[in-house]
């Protein structure tokens, strides 16, 4: 069942955009199904059950931490971590970069920034991203490696109004990238379960899919 959502979901995205399957709230068993279908990359959301499924399942699967993370808790990511989508803050930056000097690594990460209509804490505003780019504090941070955008559109069934947004998500990224980051940034993290066609045509690269996959969250 689950193999099946997943190898339907791939059929249709286009060659490069990578899929982050968000396993949040399932159970172990349904990732591992996942996994037996050839699914490697999985996304989830809160530290301790993340920690949980990381002890319990095979080691070369690659996680992602996609929701807001908090930086008292970056320490217990840090070992093994293999992208952190929804950096919002500067201190948080420093934060996983301490982490990541303690075990060693360089640990990849993703700026949110914040695109939709709807009111939120979370995600850097487009102008304060680039004020933050243009601050340069970002270079002195040599154990994680910022690797692109995360947004989120607003939940809305207007396609138009959504498009619009990660269409600003997709100029902002190459406005970043060619001022600041001589085109090393790649990844363009955007499109859930009900609008991932269109973050698609609009310039996503990484699609995080939860429900569509595992069913509605429990
Ligand atoms: C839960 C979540 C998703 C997946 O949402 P679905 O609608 O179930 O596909 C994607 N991104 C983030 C940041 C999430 O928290």
């Amino acid at each position: 069942m689950v193999k099946e959502r997943i190898n339907s979901i791939l059929r249709e995205l286009p060659e490069g955009v990578r899929l982050v399957a968000v396993s949040k709230y399932h159970p172990a068993s349904m990732i591992q199904e996942a996994y037996d279908g050839g699914q490697r990359i999985f996304g989830e959301s809160h530290v301790q059950e993340l920690v949980g499924k990381y002890e319990a399942l095979p080691k070369d699967i690659e996680w992602h931490f996609i929701g807001h993370l908090q930086t008292n808790k970056v320490k217990y990511i840090a070992p093994f971590v293999s992208l952190i989508h929804a950096v919002d803050s500067d201190h948080l930056l420093k934060e996983i970069d301490k982490q990541a000097k303690r075990c060693g690594r360089i640990i990849p990460v993703l700026m949110q920034v914040h695109v939709a209509k709807e009111e939120t804490k979370f995600g850097f505003a487009p102008d304060e991203l680039l004020a933050y780019m243009q601050s340069g504090a970002w270079r002195e941070y040599t154990n994680v490696s910022i690797q692109g955008l995360m947004c989120m559109a607003t939940n809305t069934d207007n396609d138009a109004q959504i498009a619009s947004e990660f269409e600003q998500a997709k100029q902002l990224f190459e406005m970043v990238n060619g001022k600041w980051l001589n085109g090393q940034w790649k990844t363009r993290s955007w499109g859930m379960s009900d609008d991932y066609p269109i973050a698609v045509r609009h310039g996503s690269n990484m699609v995080r899919i939860g429900s569509l996959i595992f069913g509605e969250r429990v």
